[in-house]
């Protein structure tokens, strides 16, 4: 495992995952104002972009306590860091749905 690659993994995630963010503000229901102007749910109901946002709130808060977790046995100085390796097999699984996307990178299969 190479930390710069763990870190570009970790950047690759946030980014498909600000774009996944903005991206459910297009399923708006064909009834609701904000499907001709795709914008951000001004209280709509909505289910879609509710659903997709959550989803992607839940991994960025994953995404988020494995960064620190990274940041906290980068600190130590371990030699051979486990959690670290544990947690880019489990950012891997989670980046896999992306990797059709032109920044994957093919080492970054499960
Ligand atoms: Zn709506």
């Amino acid at each position: 495992m190479h930390v710069s690659s763990l870190d570009e993994l970790v950047g690759f995630l946030h980014a498909r995952l600000d774009e996944d963010a903005h991206d459910a503000h297009l399923f708006h229901e064909l009834a609701c104002p904000c499907s001709v102007t795709p914008m951000r749910s001004a209280g709509c109901a909505c289910p879609c972009p509710a659903s997709l946002l959550a989803a992607v709130r839940v991994s960025e808060g994953i995404l988020r306590r494995y960064e620190q977790q990274l940041e906290r046995e980068r600190q130590c100085g371990l030699v051979w860091p486990l959690e670290s390796s544990l947690v880019f097999a489990v950012l891997k699984a989670m980046a896999l749905p992306y990797e059709l996307h032109p920044a994957w990178r093919d080492s970054w299969y499960p």
